[in-house]
């Protein structure tokens, strides 16, 4: 079918206002966070043939039908910050601009639930339900435009996520839109069923390619009362995370977040923090009752000195605990301006190692960085074994950086693995990591092709995505 007609169909699907072709769209709607794009040619050149924005679900419906009858590639998007090029349409065909389906449906707080549409933003959902005294814990880095679509979609975690688990711990049910066009409920709306095959969670981390979420069920909690954050610093790496377990069992910290000295460096480049430029820097927060928030933070103080911290410091003052979080909060645009010349590179960003191996991971990421001669810092969620590498590469010497930089990924990839690790912690797969799938799952790769095939026979759900 030409390409006019599929315009003008869209249209009477959807309304004109909700069509576009102007080349600028097609521009802005090509790429996302990822900036992968640089390294290569063939995605920096590939655009949608059409934005298509959708309010409802039976919109979507309607244009998931057509563009399956006519087998035409459809490719999710909600706030594009997806740091795996998840939004790219690499075949062209439609983009679906999910932003405006934003409604919080229902605020259940008798239920601990909320329904809600998958536009809506992180922060927005808990600038709602902060009045009941309830959020939902999911902290992406993002959150202040990150939508709960994409984060379902990626299964995004965050800072908290070692007490307060990832997107998926919170999916109840889901609304979802077959490629056919069918739409069909998973999950339940109790907080807890044993019901056969759980689909919801099948959707959770599916990236766009089995379908698009329209609707969402999800859990909320309390809003802890107190919060008090720690830093401790240490002169190596091993002795910081030795720590770490013991913090867990001893304290219950809502996060632990590392840090090297390079970022540590680049924040009081940045910010004029001053902070003591150690090997290791721990973030540690606690979260609760006012009283059992002070005895936890004591149990901190006295476990991270135990284990080697030469400076500790800890508050639970509004304004001194801005002060502390800052080494972690600002370290992504301290490294991103680090050097005039310089571009901060995303790709082998988010592998997470077992917690006792996370020490090797940083030495070995640290070891490429200086093999590679390309900047390499290491932050991240010591809680939980996520480490995000921030490579920054001098693009007065592009071809040759680009090089080393591809040769870097793939060693980081490889030593993740090595350690019994995965090549993505909470950033998805998308076009970044598709490479890695084979060793990451082995046979039980033809199993989630299996699953794609029987839900999108004609592979017209975000195609060329996690796997080919
Ligand atoms: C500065 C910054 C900090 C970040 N920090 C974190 C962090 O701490 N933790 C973390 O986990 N991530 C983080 N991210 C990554 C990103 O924000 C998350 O992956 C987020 O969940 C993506 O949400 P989005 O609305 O931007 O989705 P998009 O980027 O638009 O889409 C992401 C993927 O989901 C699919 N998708 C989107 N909506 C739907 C839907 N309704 N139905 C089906 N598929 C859909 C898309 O096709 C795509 O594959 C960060 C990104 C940035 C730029």
């Amino acid at each position: 079918m030409n390409k006019e007609k599929i315009i003008s169909d869209l249209k009477k699907l959807v309304g004109d206002e909700n069509v576009s072709t102007y080349a600028e769209d097609l521009f802005v709607y090509s790429f996302d966070s990822y900036s992968i794009p640089f390294l290569d040619e063939t995605i920096m050149k590939c655009r949608p043939d059409v934005v298509v924005k959708v309010k409802t679900t039976q919109q979507v419906s309607d244009v998931l039908r057509y563009a399956n009858q006519w087998k035409i590639p459809v490719t999710p998007r909600a706030a594009g910050t997806s740091l795996a090029g998840g939004t790219i349409p690499i075949k062209g065909g439609i983009v679906l601009d999910l932003r405006i389906m934003n409604k919080i449906k229902k605020i259940d707080i008798e239920n601990l639930q909320v329904i809600v549409e998958p536009g809506v933003i992180k922060a927005k959902l808990n600038e709602a339900l902060k009045p009941y005294g309830f959020f939902f814990p999911p902290d992406p880095g993002s959150e202040e435009y990150c939508t709960i679509g994409g984060m379902i979609a990626t299964n995004a975690g965050g800072m908290r996520a070692v007490k307060y688990g990832v997107t998926k711990d919170y999916v109840l049910g889901l609304e979802v839109v077959l490629p056919n066009g069918d739409v069909i409920r998973t999950g339940a709306n109790t907080l807890k069923y044993s019901i056969g095959y759980d689909l919801a969670k099948l959707f959770v981390g599916s990236e766009g390619t089995l379908g698009v979420i329209t609707e969402a069920t999800l859990k909320i909690v309390p809003l802890p009362k107190h919060r008090a954050v720690a830093l401790a610093q240490y002169r190596s790496f091993r002795d910081a995370t030795k720590t770490v377990p013991h913090l867990i069992a001893r304290a219950l910290p809502s996060a632990i977040e590392f840090l090297d000295k390079y970022a540590i460096k680049a924040v009081n480049e940045w910010t004029k923090a001053n902070i003591p430029e150690e090997v290791a820097t721990l973030l540690i927060e606690v979260d609760g009752e006012k009283e059992d928030v002070r005895l936890r933070m004591n149990e901190v103080v006295k476990t991270c000195r135990e284990f080697g911290a030469v400076n500790v410091q800890w508050s639970d003052d509004p304004n001194e605990m801005i002060k502390l979080w800052t080494a972690r909060r600002d370290s992504g645009p301290a490294l991103l301006r680090l050097r005039p010349e310089w571009a901060k590179m995303y790709g082998a960003e988010d592998v997470a190692v077992p917690l006792s191996k996370l020490p090797d991971a940083v030495e070995a990421f640290q070891k490429i960085g200086e093999k590679y001669g390309i900047f390499l810092a290491c932050i991240g969620h010591a809680g939980d074994g996520n480490i995000h590498t921030s490579i920054s590469i001098d693009v007065t010497r592009k071809e040759e950086q680009f090089l080393a930089i591809k040769r870097a990924f793939e060693e980081i990839h490889k030593v993740a693995l090595e350690l019994g690790g995965v090549v993505a912690g909470e950033h998805g797969i998308g076009l970044a990591r598709k490479a890695y799938m084979e060793k990451q799952h082995g046979n039980a790769l033809q199993v989630m092709k299996a699953i794609k095939q029987a839900i999108d026979p004609n592979n017209i759900m975000n195609p060329g995505k996690i796997f080919d």
